[in-house]
Protein backbone atom coordinates (compact mmCIF):
# COMPACT_ATOMS: atom_id res chain seq x y z
CA UNK A 1 0.00 0.00 0.00
CA UNK A 2 1.04 3.66 -0.43
CA UNK A 3 1.13 5.19 2.56
CA UNK A 4 4.21 7.10 3.94
CA UNK A 5 3.51 6.35 7.53
CA UNK A 6 3.18 2.59 6.73
CA UNK A 7 6.34 2.95 5.31
CA UNK A 8 7.97 4.84 8.46
CA UNK A 9 6.52 1.46 10.43
CA UNK A 10 8.07 -0.57 8.19
CA UNK A 11 11.64 0.94 8.18
CA UNK A 12 11.69 1.40 4.61
CA UNK A 13 11.33 5.30 5.19
CA UNK A 14 13.36 6.56 8.01
CA UNK A 15 12.38 8.60 10.53
CA UNK A 16 13.20 10.16 14.19
CA UNK A 17 11.71 8.06 16.43
CA UNK A 18 10.91 8.67 20.13
CA UNK A 19 8.45 5.95 21.05
CA UNK A 20 7.36 2.49 20.10
CA UNK A 21 5.54 -0.61 21.17
CA UNK A 22 3.79 -3.59 19.36
CA UNK A 23 0.90 -1.04 18.84
CA UNK A 24 2.15 2.99 18.43
CA UNK A 25 5.05 4.62 16.90
CA UNK A 26 6.00 8.04 17.78
CA UNK A 27 8.57 10.07 15.52
CA UNK A 28 9.62 13.47 14.95
CA UNK A 29 7.62 15.66 12.35
CA UNK A 30 9.85 16.19 9.29
CA UNK A 31 8.83 20.33 9.00
CA UNK A 32 7.66 20.81 12.52
CA UNK A 33 5.77 23.90 13.79
CA UNK A 34 7.59 24.32 17.41
CA UNK A 35 10.48 23.20 19.03
CA UNK A 36 8.29 19.74 20.08
CA UNK A 37 6.55 18.60 17.30
CA UNK A 38 5.64 14.74 17.06
CA UNK A 39 3.82 12.50 14.79
CA UNK A 40 1.99 9.39 16.96
CA UNK A 41 0.45 6.99 15.28
CA UNK A 42 -1.20 3.71 15.34
CA UNK A 43 0.84 0.75 13.50
CA UNK A 44 -2.07 -0.77 11.87
CA UNK A 45 -3.44 1.24 8.72
CA UNK A 46 -6.47 3.67 9.84
CA UNK A 47 -6.77 5.99 6.91
CA UNK A 48 -8.61 8.95 9.40
CA UNK A 49 -9.97 9.68 12.67
CA UNK A 50 -13.57 9.03 10.77
CA UNK A 51 -12.43 5.04 10.11
CA UNK A 52 -12.06 4.10 13.36
CA UNK A 53 -14.60 1.68 14.85
CA UNK A 54 -15.83 1.25 17.91
CA UNK A 55 -13.56 -1.84 19.01
CA UNK A 56 -10.57 0.67 18.38
CA UNK A 57 -11.77 3.65 20.67
CA UNK A 58 -9.74 1.64 23.59
CA UNK A 59 -6.46 2.33 21.26
CA UNK A 60 -7.24 5.86 20.46
CA UNK A 61 -7.19 6.28 24.36
CA UNK A 62 -3.59 4.34 23.99
CA UNK A 63 -2.46 7.05 21.87
CA UNK A 64 -4.01 10.10 24.16
CA UNK A 65 -1.68 8.33 27.21
CA UNK A 66 1.04 8.39 24.68
CA UNK A 67 0.95 11.79 23.98
CA UNK A 68 0.85 12.57 27.48
CA UNK A 69 3.95 10.46 28.28
CA UNK A 70 5.88 12.19 25.37
CA UNK A 71 4.51 15.52 26.68
CA UNK A 72 6.01 14.67 29.92
CA UNK A 73 9.60 13.75 28.51
CA UNK A 74 9.77 16.26 26.40
CA UNK A 75 9.43 18.83 29.29
CA UNK A 76 6.34 20.89 27.73
CA UNK A 77 4.16 19.19 30.39
CA UNK A 78 3.83 22.43 32.77
CA UNK A 79 4.10 24.84 29.89
CA UNK A 80 1.20 22.76 28.03
CA UNK A 81 1.07 21.31 24.50
CA UNK A 82 -1.57 20.69 21.48
CA UNK A 83 -2.71 17.99 20.42
CA UNK A 84 -3.97 18.14 17.18
CA UNK A 85 -5.89 15.86 14.96
CA UNK A 86 -6.87 16.41 10.91
CA UNK A 87 -9.41 14.81 9.91
CA UNK A 88 -9.67 14.16 5.81
CA UNK A 89 -9.55 16.98 3.50
CA UNK A 90 -11.70 19.47 4.92
CA UNK A 91 -10.11 19.02 8.23
CA UNK A 92 -6.21 19.76 6.64
CA UNK A 93 -5.21 15.98 6.73
CA UNK A 94 -2.90 15.75 4.32
CA UNK A 95 -1.72 11.95 5.54
CA UNK A 96 -4.27 9.44 5.33
CA UNK A 97 -2.93 7.12 8.00
CA UNK A 98 -4.44 8.35 11.26
CA UNK A 99 -2.14 10.59 13.68
CA UNK A 100 -1.58 13.08 16.46
CA UNK A 101 0.25 16.14 16.34
CA UNK A 102 1.90 16.75 20.36
CA UNK A 103 3.27 20.70 19.27
CA UNK A 104 4.57 22.54 22.11
CA UNK A 105 7.78 24.56 23.76
CA UNK A 106 8.33 27.18 21.09
CA UNK A 107 6.15 27.70 18.25
CA UNK A 108 7.70 29.01 15.21
CA UNK A 109 4.37 30.20 14.05
CA UNK A 110 1.55 31.68 16.17
CA UNK A 111 -1.12 28.75 17.00
CA UNK A 112 -3.55 29.39 14.82
CA UNK A 113 -6.11 28.93 18.00
P1 LIG B 1 -1.58 16.24 8.46
O1 LIG B 1 -1.73 17.52 7.73
O2 LIG B 1 -2.34 16.20 9.76
O3 LIG B 1 -1.86 15.03 7.59
O4 LIG B 1 -0.05 16.17 8.91
C1 LIG B 1 0.89 15.35 8.33
C2 LIG B 1 2.22 15.69 8.99
O5 LIG B 1 3.14 14.67 8.66
C3 LIG B 1 2.82 17.03 8.56
O6 LIG B 1 3.04 17.85 9.70
C4 LIG B 1 4.13 16.62 7.87
O7 LIG B 1 5.17 17.54 8.12
C5 LIG B 1 4.42 15.27 8.50
N1 LIG B 1 5.22 14.37 7.69
C6 LIG B 1 5.05 14.08 6.36
N2 LIG B 1 5.98 13.18 5.97
C7 LIG B 1 6.75 12.91 7.05
C8 LIG B 1 7.89 12.07 7.28
N3 LIG B 1 8.42 11.32 6.32
N4 LIG B 1 8.44 12.04 8.52
C9 LIG B 1 7.90 12.80 9.51
N5 LIG B 1 6.83 13.59 9.36
C10 LIG B 1 6.26 13.67 8.15
ZN1 LIG C 1 -0.67 3.73 6.54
Amino acid sequence: MDCIFCDIVSGKIPSDTVYQDEEVMAFRDINPKASTHLIIIPKSHIPTLAHLSKEQLPLMGRLVGIANKLAKDEGISQSGYKVVINCGRGGGQLVPHLHLHLIGGRYFFEPPL
